[in-house]
């Protein structure tokens, strides 16, 4: 089969591997759609980039069941499925709270796992097991693709128990920026997005938020007490960037929420005044993945909301496109890239 294997450091090669065959307890899925995800390019670009190389990256999969292996029940053979990506191992602490993403055992697709940038992925078992394996019926498979980052987004806006009436702050208008104002929409919370670029700020208007502040232009912080009067009840910072989320620290109001969202460099500090989070009662917290049950709900997020999400893919492209599709994510020129396979 065709894949995009990965060498090493910003080495990545579209070549001919052995298509896996499903050993027990996997499914092998013929993958239809992938997404490219600002992880991957990081990994890529040498930051936690996997121990056992070469690997093939691709955590945001749908396709068809391909192949079940041994002792696989309860699915069927082309049945259409989104796979949720973390192989969690269900029985340490982590697990038997149900919160995967933080499974003693780290592994899963992208992870460990060869993944989805490549015409067949092997499932592993315990993703079978924890049956993170979801049927989506009729739903198309760029869209289930976008599936796996809507949860990402979903568990931020539960870390940040955000709920109707509530005004949520985004900081980065990027593709997951973009997804964190549909999230905050469907709870019924006011958006305030704000970003440099003002292109992806009316993308952001077109998807539902509410106010869009340039940070280049406008006072930010000013303008988002007069919008509020006291700052925001959650602020998602969607950008890997440490000054700019020092920067917009004092955003959210006092005993609410702060979450860093967006991953950042390795080694790099953000000072914060402790009397700040001490007198104003501050959450201060973060999130990169999801949970099985977020996933679930993204699932019927997508489809309840289609037709905006689908707005926050810009470029569908083949798998020999792979690399410029890495370079758009990179420059930021891009919302969302999928690969589709025929
Ligand atoms: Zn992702
Ligand atoms: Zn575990």
């Amino acid at each position: 089969m065709k894949a995009a294997v990965v060498y090493g450091e910003n080495d990545i090669r579209i070549s001919e591997v052995p298509t896996p065959v499903p050993g027990a307890g996997q499914v092998l899925i013929k993958v239809k759609a992938s997404g490219v995800c600002a992880t991957d390019v990081k990994i890529l670009g040498g930051s936690g980039l996997p121990k056992e190389l070469p690997t093939i990256l691709g955590h945001e999969v749908a396709g068809t069941i391909e192949a079940l292996g041994e002792g696989v029940t309860g699915l069927t053979i082309n049945q259409r499925v989104a796979v949720y990506p973390i192989a969690a191992c269900g029985e340490c602490f982590f697990c038997k709270q149900g919160r995967y993403s933080l499974c003693f055992k780290p592994y899963g697709l992208g992870h460990g796992a060869d993944g989805g940038f490549a015409e067949y992925v092997a499932v592993p078992a315990q993703i079978v097991r924890l049956k993170g394996i979801i049927a989506i019926n009729d739903m198309p498979f760029d869209m289930a693709a976008m599936i796996e980052p809507t949860s990402c987004c979903i568990a931020a806006a539960e870390q940040c128990g955000t709920k109707a009436g509530d005004t949520v702050l985004i900081i980065g208008s990027g593709p997951l920026g973009l997804l964190h104002t549909i999230v905050s929409k469907a709870r019924g919370c006011r958006v305030i997005i704000i970003d440099i670029n003002d292109q992806r700020l009316a993308k952001a208007k077109e998807v539902g938020a509410d106010v869009t502040l340039n940070t280049e232009r406008d006072d930010i912080l000013k303008e988002v007490r007069a919008l509020t009067g006291i700052g925001a009840d959650s602020v998602i910072a969607a950008v890997g960037l440490t000054k700019v989320i020092e920067k917009y620290l004092p955003l959210v109001r006092n005993g609410g929420v702060f979450n860093i969202f967006g991953g950042t460099p390795p080694g790099k500090t953000i000072t914060l005044d402790p009397r700040w989070l001490h007198y104003g009662e501050i959450i201060l917290t973060g999130t990169f993945a999801a949970s099985l049950d977020q996933f679930k709900k993204a699932v019927s997020l997508v489809r309840e909301r289609a037709d905006v999400i689908a707005q926050v893919i810009s470029v569908r492209c083949g798998l020999d496109d792979i690399l410029d599709a890495v370079e758009r994510v990179k420059k930021g020129t891009a919302l969302k890239s999928i690969i589709i396979f025929d």
